[in-house]
């Protein structure tokens, strides 16, 4: 364990007992909104290119064991009406949410949120589940580590097809995560052949069936079981890149086919990547949506604007004691907004 590490957790240890970070304290008269997005077993999290977006079940169940302890939980509609209302409630109110309706999500953390007895809101990318086609991160990320472990001149063939898109793979991250953080910054185009083209050199090697999207029969199963589907765009686009047709189509052809398939109204948007500004808030507002959440980083107040609510991405990493478990002072401290480096 390094150093800061240490120092991170005696200092979360001490500010939970203290109370300082406790949610009875800093939580209450808010609206905190947790973020997940895939469940994976250990193996799968290891073969996937990007593990620190994946929690295992048993580390879910953990997060969810201290959430019911410390918080009022539901899905978002159910939470933020509540919170809008000025409903008094025992513990302050957590809505959870689940981005990309990943399969994982049906298969491991379903069960683990009827155990808890806990609903949640999932964001389903509706392009994507119609065709069963990974969004394009994972494509690009399966597509790498493929081009990785091919024997003879994988590397060499990856790092072109990079430098021919414009892109080094330096950075401070795996060589994975640098190209897909280079690749966000490419028009839209550029970003689909580039995907493409490593998916193209990968050839024969297809991402693992764990890694597939949930389908509407899925979706639907989860609405029945009392969760909240919202919409997460069509094609998981950038939004703010969209000109004003192509984010009407978005965001009102998303929610209408949620609708029709789910028979459930879809009243929450998730804006992909976090990325939203003035006009695209306004065109979900204009679709029908009653609010929408980003990936900024907090807990929602009087003054947040239904449209942007920010929300705490779950990362195992931050949130784990010196023996590698979930403890509620470390997710305490995370979530409190002191924890360092986040604003
Ligand atoms: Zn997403």
């Amino acid at each position: 364990m390094s150093t800061k590490t240490f120092l991170r957790n005696g200092a979360a240890g001490f500010l939970f007992l203290t109370g300082v970070t406790a949610p009875q304290r800093r939580a209450v008269g808010r609206l905190s909104i947790a973020t997940f997005h895939r469940v994976l077993h250990e193996a799968e999290r290891q073969a996937y290119p990007f593990p620190g977006l994946a929690v295992t079940p048993e580390e879910l169940d953990a997060f969810l064991a201290y959430f019911t302890e410390y918080f009022d939980c539901g899905t978002l509609a159910r939470q933020h009406e509540r919170y809008l209302g000025s409903e008094a409630t025992a513990r302050p109110l957590l809505a959870l949410t689940f981005d990309d309706a990943q399969h994982d999500n049906y298969r491991n953390a379903r069960p683990l949120l009827a155990r808890h007895h806990i609903k949640a809101t999932f964001f389903a990318p509706v392009i994507a589940v119609e065709r069963q086609e990974l969004l394009w991160h994972d494509r690009m990320g399966f597509a790498v580590l493929a081009l990785l472990q091919q024997p003879r001149g994988g590397r060499e063939r990856l790092m072109e097809i990079l430098a021919n898109a414009g892109l080094s793979g330096n950075g401070p991250l795996s060589l994975v995560r640098n190209a897909v953080h280079e690749a966000k910054g490419l028009a839209l185009e550029a970003r689909l052949h580039l995907v493409e083209e490593l998916a193209a050199a990968a050839d024969g090697s297809h991402p693992p069936e764990f890694a597939r999207l949930m389908t509407f029969g899925e979706l639907a199963e989860l609405a029945a079981d009392g969760h909240e589907i919202g919409s997460h765009s069509m094609t998981h686009c950038l939004m703010p890149e969209c000109d004003d047709r192509a984010l009407a189509y978005e965001v009102g052809e998303s929610r209408r086919i949620l609708q029709a398939r789910l028979g459930q109204p879809i009243e929450t948007f998730c804006y992909p990547n976090g990325n939203t500004d003035a006009r695209t808030a306004r065109a979900v507002a204009g679709a029908g949506y009653r609010r929408a959440v980003t990936t900024a980083w907090g807990s929602n107040g009087r003054e947040t604007d239904h449209f942007r609510l920010r929300r705490c991405d779950m990362v195992t990493e931050h949130a784990r004691d010196s023996r590698g478990n979930i403890v509620p002072a470390t997710v305490a401290f995370r979530m409190s907004g002191l924890y360092p480096g986040l604003k």
